[in-house]
């Protein structure tokens, strides 16, 4: 493969890019998303390295990686062979983006992860003309709720908290969640005294360094300079005091979240609040249904209040289906779905429009429109 272009810097879209560099594909994205991934990448590596499962790379995959990115603009046009490619805001996180691509046959629009509402950090995604829309589906029939107000119930809780002596443990995605926690905190209560801990801290200098990725780049940055940063172990220790800690992991597999937990769950008048989707098997998960996870290898209970908000930066069902009808496509290729989520997709969007759920390895002709 020549070229791959890459939406946006999670894991679960750049993960295998140091492999396909490998073998000698050119990478193209925005600039934030190429300076994030390698903070990504070498998490990965990292990771890997501890827990001991294998990576289809190794570390001078890595850093050829990191010099194959083609960085573009958003509504710059670019070619790749005889196809014409622009990026365009996808919401999600900052420097997400959906790829227009124009073909001799047929104009498709991949999404990659998209929200159709402003986040704190990231504008929405705008709808553009399509043939062919591929569509990620994460949240096929679901609804979320009201942003603001879920905004609201999540500080009014982290007041509750701290007015009874307890502190709130926030763990939040290293990229976007946690930023979008600390923007809302300092806004809405900025006497907090709120440390912000893990890989969330270096992302943040990324953002910082190309703030026109970012919604309002001044508030961001006065969030982060009002946070107090954890840098080392001292201070992590003097964060056991804080009103608020927001750190990674966001599914409490890892990272600093765990340490903190350890020495948090002891007094009843701290609470975990957790802020995105806690995949099954994760900690996150398990603390949900059993009231215990393991830290450091260790089975251990946890009984502390936790409390769930949703504050995806994914679009849900009915924005989808919305922001499928506005790109008016003949076809719809759903990915990005588990099979629950694309048949409710399939179903709404079906009325107007061809829908296709392909399977890995499957291949789709989509001709005539
Ligand atoms: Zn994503």
């Amino acid at each position: 493969m020549k070229h791959a272009i890459m939406t946006h810097a999670h894991i679960d879209h750049i993960g295998m890019a140091p492999w396909l560099t490998n073998h000698g594909t050119t990478l193209h994205g925005t600039d934030l998303t190429a300076a994030v991934s390698e903070i990504m990448w070498a998490d990965t590596y990292k990771v890997s390295d501890i827990e001991g499962y294998p990576l289809a790379w190794d570390k001078r995959d890595m850093e050829a990686a990191l010099d194959s990115w083609v960085p573009h603009q958003f509504n710059t046009w670019f070619n790749v062979g005889d196809w014409k490619c622009r990026l365009h805001p996808a919401g999600h996180i900052p420097g997400a983006a959906m790829i227009e691509i124009r073909t001799p046959e047929a104009t498709i629009l991949w999404t990659g992860d998209i929200d159709t509402r402003d986040s704190p950090n990231a504008p929405k995604a705008i709808p553009v003309d399509c043939d062919i829309l591929c569509l990620e589906g994460t949240y096929g029939g679901r609804t979320h709720p009201n942003r603001a107000e879920e905004e609201e119930r999540f500080v009014a809780r982290v007041l509750e908290v701290v007015s009874r002596g307890g502190l709130a443990l926030v763990p939040a995605f290293a990229s976007g969640r946690g930023q979008d926690i600390l923007r809302i905190l300092h806004r809405e209560a900025p006497g907090l005294d709120v440390h912000y801990d893990g890989m969330g801290t270096r992302v943040t200098r990324e953002w910082l360094g190309c703030p026109e990725f970012i919604q309002d780049s001044r508030a961001m940055e006065a969030a982060y300079r009002w946070s107090r940063r954890v840098t080392g172990k001292s201070d992590r220790k003097k964060a056991l005091g804080a009103d608020v800690i927001v750190t990674t992991s966001g599914m409490l597999d890892g990272g600093p979240a765990l340490w903190y937990l350890n020495r948090l769950r002891h007094d009843g008048s701290n609470a975990i609040l957790l802020t995105g989707y806690q995949a099954e098997g994760s900690g996150g998960r398990r603390l949900l249904e059993r009231g215990a996870l393991p830290i450091f290898g260790k089975q251990t209970r946890v009984p502390l209040e936790i409390d769930k908000f949703d504050l995806s930066n994914h679009a849900d069902h009915p924005s989808l289906c919305k922001f499928a009808s506005d790109c008016a496509p003949s076809h719809v290729v759903l990915f990005h779905a588990d099979e629950t989520a694309a048949n409710a997709l399939a179903e709404d969007i079906g009325q107007e429009t061809k829908v296709h759920i392909p399977s890995n390895d499957d291949t789709l002709d989509i001709v005539g429109f």
